[in-house]
Parts: C-alpha cells; sequence; structure tokens
C-alpha cells in the first residue's frame, strides 16, 4: 500500500480517467502500474501509479476523487494515531 499526500493530488497528470488500470503507463510505456491505496479516503484502489516513472493516473474524476480524498482532510491532524493503526493491519 502507499499512502501519497492530499498535496501529491496536484502532481497528477492530467484529467483523463482510468476506470480499468492500464497495462501500460501512457508516459513511459512501462508496464509496471500498480493501484494506488488511501487509507481512510477509499476502500480499493483510489489512483494508479507507474513504478518506473512514479506518475499518478485518475480511476475516477478528479471531482470524485477530490471527495474521496476530502475524507483525509479530517485524518490530517490524527496522522500519528494513523501509523499505529496501520501496524495493527495484516499486510
Ligand atoms: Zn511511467
Amino acid at each position: 500500500m502507499i499512502v501519497i499526500k492530499v498535496s501529491d493530488f496536484e502532481h497528477l497528470i492530467g484529467s483523463k480517467v482510468f476506470k480499468n488500470k492500464p497495462e501500460t503507463c501512457p508516459h513511459c510505456y512501462s508496464k509496471s502500474m500498480k493501484d494506488v491505496e488511501l487509507l481512510g479516503a477509499y476502500n480499493g484502489p483510489l489512483l494508479w501509479e507507474c513504478d518506473h516513472c512514479s506518475i499518478q493516473l485518475l480511476r475516477f474524476s478528479k471531482e470524485t476523487t477530490n471527495k474521496h480524498l476530502g475524507k483525509l482532510k479530517d485524518l490530517h491532524f490524527d496522522l500519528e494515531e494513523l501509523d499505529s493503526i496501520c501496524e495493527g493491519l495484516p499486510n
């Protein structure tokens, strides 16, 4: 699982939505696309990320992604607590 900061959201490439994980990265054509799950934001992959060039792609529209990320902002000040929750989860 990868956790990105809400501020990283601005570095997402474009506003094109990839409903399913692309087999190849549209930027560098690497086949190492991986799921990005954000604990507390959405139960499942919220973004796709290229393992090679680290570009992140939208799975949902920006509006929907923002809405899910908005839930994270509430948790923003409880990061230490969140860490201890993470440790308790099965990997
Ligand atoms: Zn790439």
